[in-house]
């Protein structure tokens, strides 16, 4: 399907060629008389190789913009390694994070410990002072009773700070094991970080030099011309020029018709794909411009 705007550049274009093919005509007739007249025929065949001129034009504009869009692909290829370096960095950070509140925590565990063995202790002293003042047998053993089990209580508790004592110690051995680890870990990531976005820096910068070679060039393509490859360009996945392969159309492997084909060989006007509306031009097998193995993609939908 040609769209409406490629057909009218291509029209634009069209009267473009035309009005050249006039400016040679005026020139008058070719006879054997008159020096500087040309003959009919190379008119005709003028037109064929003014159309070879501007596709030529566009072909290597396009090696222009593909050789741009391979470059900035390459320097987006580069963005998720960058960002799962950073998320690694993070996660070391936040594992070692995880660690260091571990500790905190059981230090405040420890520090209740601590508190609650005051407390016991005082709880001890009064009982003991009591102790004395006590008159009946009775309470008098109670009171026995009651120390020893506060004792105990006490003892437990004792017991406990020790534990955690000695597994706060243990962790904090690790921790400052891992910290060194992660530190050198983070150290390591964080220079491939440095490396990979100088890659892409640099890769960025080529891509801004060849933009400017690129519209240096683009200036010497006629502006109707251009407008309608970009226009292309940009509907049809960055590839706007491509060559019949095998009398198919080298951007969406459509057939075309023998009588399309046969245009395209003659070259003498822009012809379009009528599936994809991209610009085709039959390979020279010598020339530069067009490579033996075309880049095939597929067809987006209408
Ligand atoms: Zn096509």
């Amino acid at each position: 399907m040609v769209d409406d705007r490629s057909s009218m550049v291509v029209g634009k274009f069209a009267l473009q060629i035309f009005g050249q093919l006039a400016q040679l005509g005026e020139r008058g007739p070719h006879t054997t008389e008159v020096t500087g007249s040309i003959p009919v025929l190379p008119i005709l065949l003028d037109s064929a190789l003014l159309m070879q001129n501007e596709l030529s034009l566009l072909i290597q504009l396009q090696d222009h913009d593909a050789h741009i869009d391979g470059l900035h692909e390459k320097a987006e290829e580069l963005m998720p390694l960058i960002k799962a370096k950073n998320q690694k960095a993070e996660s070391l950070k936040s594992a070692l994070k995880v660690s260091k509140d571990k500790i905190q925590t059981q230090q405040l565990k420890r520090k209740e410990m601590e508190a609650e063995a005051d407390g016991k202790e005082k709880q001890l002293q009064k009982f003991q002072a009591e102790l004395n003042s006590l008159k009946s047998n009775d309470t008098y053993k109670a009171m026995l009773g009651e120390i020893e089990k506060t004792k105990q209580a006490l003892r437990k508790i004792e017991d406990d700070i020790l534990s955690v004592m000695e597994a706060v110690e243990k962790e904090e051995k690790e921790y400052k094991e891992k910290e060194k680890q992660v530190k050198a870990e983070e150290a390591r990531i964080q220079a491939e970080i440095t490396d990979l976005e100088t890659q892409k820096e640099k890769i960025l910068a080529e891509a801004k030099t060849r933009l400017e070679e690129r519209n240096t060039f683009a200036q010497t393509v006629p502006a109707p011309l251009k407008d309608q490859y970009e226009a292309i360009r940009e509907k049809r996945g960055g590839l706007a020029i491509v060559p019949m392969v095998n009398n198919a159309c080298g951007g969406c492997r459509m057939n075309l018709t023998p009588n399309k084909a046969n245009e395209v060989k003659k070259a003498k006007t822009m012809l379009l794909c009528e599936n994809c509306s991209r610009i085709l031009y039959l390979p020279q097998p010598d020339s530069s411009a067009a490579p033996s193995s075309p880049p095939i993609v597929s067809a987006p939908s209408n």
